[in-house]
């Protein structure tokens, strides 16, 4: 076997609740997860042991060893599936790290998928799902891709069915947050007040019968405000988002990314241009979701 190249797409929360501190230090979660085109490669190849190298959005400083999540993905299949863990891996990051996209976990997502291929070990997708599960909250949504409902820690997921595509305008923040101190955060601002986990019926209503008023009005992060807490001038990226013609602007996930959505390809061109020249954001991207998740690509 020769060269194996994946691709793994970044996801958004259309519906973000978080439910209260668990023991284990873990949040319960609501969530709608949505797989959006902006892609990390991962290239797999046959080398004596495992080597990693990482380039592109924000590669620099990125472990190059166990602490990143596609070497611990590689491991952990070699070790599930009992063969040597040889590979030669390198990452070409198009999603910024640590900014509430879930770059990390879509690079996992990737290397299992690559490294199944490449080894010819040929676990089923439920063998997948599970070990992406044990790598990360959000591995196994990224395996699977589409649109998602995801609860418990954010990897039992029941697909979502979703009439045609959604067009987003991406703002990348020239700032990282880390999620640990985002969750820190929320917890603190909450100050111990009861927080029950709220389902997103009126988005997946909304959603499935294509209405965008209704889901424009009905997108929700709970980690918004801790996000606006550590991260101030994301509140000038979200007006300036809307005022230029979103239908509604979120941060995503832990942010510090804002995701505004928009009524068509044409709109997103528009809006990308207008925020781009306002100031607000390091850069945009125009994407559009769901798509599938990590797949072999030729
Ligand atoms: P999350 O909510 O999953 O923490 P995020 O999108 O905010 O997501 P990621 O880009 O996934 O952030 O990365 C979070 C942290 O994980 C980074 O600070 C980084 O140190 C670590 N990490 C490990 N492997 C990777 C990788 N391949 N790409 C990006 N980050 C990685």
């Amino acid at each position: 076997m020769g060269r194996v190249v994946v691709r793994a797409p970044a996801k958004i929360n259309l519906h973000l609740s978080v439910g209260p501190r668990r023991s284990d230090g873990f949040h319960d979660l609501m969530t709608v997860f949505l797989a959006v085109s902006l892609y990390d490669h991962v290239t797999a190849t046959p080398a004596p042991g495992l080597s990693l190298s990482v380039r592109g959005e924000g590669a620099d400083g990125l472990p190059l060893d166990d602490g990143n999540l596609v070497w611990r993905a590689a491991a952990a299949l070699a070790e599930y599936a009992g063969v040597p863990a040889d590979a030669s891996l390198e990452v070409a990051k198009d999603i910024p790290v640590a900014a509430g996209l879930a770059g990390g976990s879509a690079d996992a997502a990737a290397a299992l998928v690559a490294c199944d291929e490449l080894w010819g070990t040929g676990l089923s997708r439920a063998e997948l799902v599970e070990l992406a599960a044990g790598l990360g909250s959000d591995v196994a949504f990224l395996l699977t891709g589409g649109m998602a409902l995801g609860t418990g820690r954010g990897q039992l997921l029941t697909p979502v069915l979703a009439a045609g595509e959604w067009h987003w305008v991406l703002a990348f923040s020239s700032a990282q947050l880390s999620a640990t101190e985002v969750y820190a955060e929320l917890d603190r601002l909450r100050g111990g007040e009861p927080s029950p986990l709220r389902a997103p019926d009126r988005l997946i209503n909304g959603l499935r019968v294509r209405d965008s008023r209704v889901v424009a009005s009905a997108l929700s992060n709970d980690l918004q405000p801790a996000a606006l807490f550590l991260r101030p001038a994301l509140r000038a990226t979200l007006r300036e988002g809307e005022q230029l013609g979103a239908q509604a602007g979120i941060v995503s996930g832990s942010g510090p990314t804002c995701a505004f959505l928009v009524g068509s390809s044409r709109a997103a061109v528009r809006l990308a241009a207008a925020l781009a020249g306002a100031g607000v954001c390091r850069t945009v991207r125009i994407v559009h979701g769901p798509v599938p998740g990590a797949r072999r690509i030729p």
